[in-house]
């Protein structure tokens, strides 16, 4: 087979190179599909975090609007909506899922439609 090396005829041969671009490819491969993976866990930390601050703050929005009306007593558990709403954060900055999931409160709990399993 022709050597690539040149001069003494001792390089890598075709054989040989065409191995070495499947070893490099391969590692290649494993690589990115890591890199995807930790991509992916930062996203679904992120939005864990975000429907707990989310769950926080009904919970502080909601406690200061039944602290007038306390006979709506287990109200938490009832508690049912469809996306999150921006009067609920101090700033008005409501918090994204960064897969861009859509977030919901069902039964006081805060679930991503992308990240389909609730915190607990
Ligand atoms: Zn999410």
């Amino acid at each position: 087979m022709r050597s690539y090396s040149g001069r003494n005829g001792k390089g890598i041969n075709l054989v040989e190179l065409i191995i070495l671009l499947i070893v490099i490819i391969f590692v290649a491969i494993i690589t990115l599909s890591k890199l995807v993976d930790f991509s992916g866990s930062a996203d679904r930390t992120k939005c864990d975090a975000n429907r707990e601050l989310i769950a926080y703050e009904i919970e502080m929005h909601y406690a200061g609007i039944l602290s007038d009306n306390p006979s709506r007593g287990d109200w938490i558990n009832s508690l049912t909506i469809d996306g999150v709403e921006p009067d609920w954060f101090d700033a008005g900055v409501v918090p994204t899922c960064p897969s861009g999931g859509k977030y919901s409160v069902v039964k006081g709990e805060v679930f991503c439609d992308y990240h389909s399993d609730n915190l607990k």
